[in-house]
């Protein structure tokens, strides 16, 4: 039996109240995420699984657990609701998951700001601050399940982004408590710029306690499709919407032909052979919204109410963002995806070359956001059928070569998707200060185990 599953019957022992899950069935299906959208990473991690699972109820649980692993040299890895894409929840060297779901309480909200534990599920979060008048400024399309700190510590954003920017736009995320990883464990306050050299660390620099978070005043929401005939109107049509000042907006996608022969449920709404939009905009925009659409030669081929769509779990929210290559995959196994960014002030230029260069090799839809700097651009996640981990890098290449960021996200360090290659080095900083002994998530900040600091979390 490996060290690190005798030394966790042990503390096991020494904790018996806390909630342990050693199933092994269970114990793997708490070691996955859903990395299995890229067939490279699904070779790469298929096996990857913990010795045991626990899931604390409250702090003083969970600093028991980290204490007793802290003092045994056990690897740590972090869990929210387990929806993201990379493997990042995925312990490459064994050791111990920390499901933090439980950690789930509403601290308060006020003043446009709210505080909450970080395993609460941000649908929980969004219905708690909504009653008080606030809404969260921007959603994963998993905000059914996905958790606080795991769009903190894994995630980018969403909807909302189109008017607030990434969650890591200075501004959103005013501050975080996190617990370090020692035989002693502390808990530290961080505030803006320090707090955010936690965000997008995959849970390698710090285990996220709560944190504290700038919202968006509250609003309803309702959704429409509009289709169009021709590419370029389809892709003119979103980016008015986009810029238009007058047009409360909280959500714009794009699905070119083929992509929305993929989207079954939504037939009804999606003629065959047509282009796509699906919007979420406010009640009171969605008459300008149609003419504009007009004008374009487009038409509307659905609306309904947000809140309610989401009640009955059809909300277009969830066939937006990674949503859509959930829905293709469910179609079509063969498909993957790329992330990548497109330059403000180029990006209608740069889709058009995308769209001429590959065909329908390379499916592209697209999400409209504001970047880093304010500015109203479109990502994209294309969707293109796997054919090697070499066709991948490639096809990366073409988009590079076009002046086009890619976000590789068939990677499994920190370093080499979102981050191009290398963190800033306040994130190691933060590593060294509340992971010493580099028991977070080993394997995935790639600086640190380059370091030569990893190896004592080896089996
Ligand atoms: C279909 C689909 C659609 C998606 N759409 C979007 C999208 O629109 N926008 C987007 O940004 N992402 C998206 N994602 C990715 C993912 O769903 C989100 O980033 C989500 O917010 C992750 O939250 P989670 O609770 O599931 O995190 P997990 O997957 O559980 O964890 C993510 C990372 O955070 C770490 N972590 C978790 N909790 C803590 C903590 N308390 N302290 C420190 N580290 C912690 C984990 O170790 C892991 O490295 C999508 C994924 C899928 C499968």
């Amino acid at each position: 039996m490996n060290t690190h599953r005798v030394a966790l019957r042990g503390i096991q022992e020494q904790l018996p109240s806390l909630a342990w899950i050693t199933d092994p069935a269970r114990v793997a299906r708490l070691s996955q995420d859903f990395y299995w959208f890229s067939p490279v990473l699904k070779s790469l991690l298929d096996g990857k699984v913990a010795d045991a699972v626990v899931k604390p109820r409250d702090e003083s649980q969970l600093r028991g657990v980290v204490a007793a692993c802290a003092k045994e040299h056990i690897p740590i890895t972090l869990r929210g609701g387990g929806t993201g894409n990379y493997g990042q929840s995925t312990p490459l060297f064994g050791g111990l998951v920390i499901d933090m779901s439980d950690l789930k309480r509403f601290c308060w909200v006020r003043d446009g700001a709210a505080r909450a534990q970080s395993g609460i599920r941000l649908s929980d979060l969004d219905q708690q601050t909504r009653e008080a008048g606030w809404e969260l400024r921007c959603l994963p399309s998993t905000f059914r399940i996905a958790s606080l700190g795991g769009l903190f510590a894994g995630g980018f954003g969403g909807i909302g982004s189109i008017n607030y920017g990434p969650l890591g736009a200075a501004g959103t995320i005013l501050g975080v408590s996190a617990m370090t990883v020692e035989p002693e464990p502390k808990i530290i306050e961080l505030k803006g710029h320090e707090a955010l050299m936690q965000h997008h660390a995959w849970g390698t620099n710090g285990i996220v306690l709560e944190i504290e978070i700038a919202l968006a005043p509250a609003r309803p929401w309702s959704e429409a499709i509009f289709v169009f005939e021709h590419a370029q109107d389809t892709l003119a049509f979103a980016n008015d919407l986009a810029f238009a000042p007058g047009i409360a907006k909280k959500n714009i996608c794009v699905w070119f032909d083929p992509i929305p022969r993929y989207l079954t449920r939504l037939a009804d709404h999606l003629p065959a052979g047509l282009h796509a939009v699906a919007a979420v905009l406010a009640p009171s925009s969605m008459a300008a919204a149609r003419a504009m659409a007009l004008e374009r030669c487009g038409r509307q081929t659905y609306e309904d109410s947000t809140q309610l769509a989401t009640q009955q779990n059809r909300t277009i929210q969830e066939y937006s963002w990674n949503h859509t290559t959930l829905h293709v995959l469910k179609e079509d196994k063969a498909i993957t995806y790329l992330q990548v960014s497109f330059t403000a002030g180029q990006h209608l230029e740069q889709v058009a070359r995308v769209r001429e260069a590959f065909g329908d090799a390379v499916m592209l839809h697209l999400e409209f956001i504001r970047s880093m700097d304010g500015q109203i651009t479109c990502t994209a996640l294309p969707l293109l059928r796997f054919q090697s981990a070499e066709h991948l890098q490639e096809v990366i290449q073409q988009f590079r070569a076009m002046g086009i960021r890619v976000n590789n996200p068939h990677v499994n360090v920190v370093e080499d998707g979102k981050y191009g290659g290398a963190v800033p080095p306040e994130v190691l900083e933060l590593k060294r200060r509340f992971d010493p002994r580099g028991l977070l998530n080993p394997g995935k900040l790639k600086s640190w185990v380059n370091a030569g600091v990893e190896h004592s979390t080896r089996r």
